[in-house]
């Protein structure tokens, strides 16, 4: 999401006449998009403001504005506190910065946008084959850990023809992948035809000629209904891939946790997801030590992962943040606690995506080509419809976006390697 956000920044940067540059020091202005999801966000940033500082001290005239999250929870009060900053947006406003940058009064442009749906803004996506495309923005499930909510605000959907026509264009251009955005995708609903589900979206999208492969990402598992699953097995583009956040395999967490589901309702989606579309790949997001978490719950987590054979989980150590319902909780843990638990649970993890990446050799599957290898020049990579990267060495002239079909030869932790055939 904050990845777009800036491609979207820099369209309209762009639109004012703006020329990018890769060294800070050349700069007379610096964009600072920022992430709040956890601590660790945060003192990256800050670590990093600070040489921007260092260089301002140096050159009065260059511009520091910080957009994203932090913006947004921070509000006025980031701009007292930080004087060399020029002034903020939070990420309903990127529309505002034309006029931000013209303005000379420091200010934090913090309010709701309500037509932020209805506003398409141009991006500058330096892929050529692979696109982030928002269907939907912000977010109304309130979990109990979470800071996105009073961040990016209240769920609203874009309108459908607005979707379709950006992916037509990036057709043109020729994209063949997309990947959908929101925090919630299954709740999308057409706001010109509230009965247009995200289902019937995917349809249309998959309908866009030159676009080969539809991803999507989040889906919360309350919300994915049996629609959606028969969506992703019918529709030829739409990949055999979920991203289906768990947090937690413990009931009592997840309730605390404000998620609406119980590990056996999660574990019902799981089976139906395999029986219908088999060789799916399912992924997963892992939060320990939440507040009150026992040896008990972390227990039941092990034994999810043990029990789901997830292909990959990213796990996070609970991170207190501001306004939400979990920071207030009694029974916060301490970070030892949460860190080793966090190191069993990636220990475990790892021997299970080994385990199933083994069982892919000698398989033949598609690939899209997405480069070259940054490690190694005669290695290319791709990814296949599951979202495995594939490394290998192309056999004849190759370029970037092409499809092409190869032999699994031997498996890694977090990569295949493939021969063309
Ligand atoms: N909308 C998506 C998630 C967006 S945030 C969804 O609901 O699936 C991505 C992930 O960050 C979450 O799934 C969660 O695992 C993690 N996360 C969010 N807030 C967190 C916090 N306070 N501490 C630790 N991890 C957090
Ligand atoms: Fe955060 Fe939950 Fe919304 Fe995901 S669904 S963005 S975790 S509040």
């Amino acid at each position: 999401m904050n990845v777009h956000d800036t491609e979207k920044i820099a369209g309209v940067l762009r639109g004012e006449g703006y020329a990018f540059t890769d060294r800070p020091e050349d700069a007379a202005l610096i964009i600072l998009n920022t992430c709040s999801i956890r601590e660790k966000a945060e003192h990256k940033f800050l670590s990093r403001l600070g040489y921007f500082r260092r260089l301002k001290r140096k050159r009065p005239g260059l511009q520091i504005v910080v957009s994203g999250c932090i913006a947004q929870q921070e509000g006025e009060k980031f701009l007292i506190d930080n004087k060399d900053v020029d002034f903020t947006f939070g990420p309903q406003n990127i529309v505002k910065l034309p006029e931000l940058i013209l303005r000379d009064k420091r200010k934090a442009a913090v309010e709701e946008n309500p037509a932020l749906a209805e506003t398409d803004l141009p991006a500058i996506r330096n892929d050529g084959t692979r696109a982030w495309v928002n269907i939907m923005y912000g977010c109304n499930n309130f979990c109990s850990y979470c800071v996105v909510p009073h961040t990016r605000g209240r769920e609203r959907s874009r309108p459908t023809d607005s979707i379709l026509n950006e992916i037509k264009t990036l057709s043109d251009e020729g994209y063949k992948e997309v990947t959908l955005l929101g925090q919630n995708v299954n709740s999308y609903r057409d706001p010109k035809n509230v009965t247009a589900s995200f289902a019937q979206l995917l349809k249309s999208v998959n309908a866009i000629q030159g676009i080969e492969r539809v991803r999507f990402i989040t889906s919360h598992p309350k919300d994915l209904s049996p629609e959606l699953i028969c969506a992703i097995r019918d529709l030829e583009k739409v990949c055999e891939h979920i991203h289906l956040p768990l947090q937690s395999g413990s009931s009592r967490i997840l309730s605390l946790m404000n998620r609406k589901y119980s590990y056996a309702q999660y574990l019902d989606k799981i089976t139906e997801l395999r029986r219908h579309i088999p060789g799916i790949s399912i992924t997963s997001d892992i939060i320990t030590g939440f507040p009150t978490e026992t040896g008990d719950d972390h227990e039941e987590t092990l034994a999810a992962l043990k029990e789901i054979e997830f292909d990959g989980i990213f796990a996070f150590k609970y991170s207190k943040r501001r306004y939400t319902r979990a920071s207030e909780m009694e029974g916060q843990l301490g970070e030892d606690i949460k860190s080793d638990r966090l190191k069993t649970i990636l220990e475990l993890q790892d021997v299970i995506t080994d385990k199933i990446n083994r069982r892919l050799k000698g398989q033949t599957t598609e690939i899209i080509v997405e480069g070259e290898s940054s490690s190694d020049t005669n290695h290319w990579t791709g990814r296949t419809r599951t979202n495995k990267i594939v490394n290998f060495t192309p056999d004849e002239k190759i370029n970037k976006g092409m499809l092409i079909t190869v032999s699994i030869t031997n498996s890694f932790r977090h990569s295949l390697e493939g021969r063309p055939d």
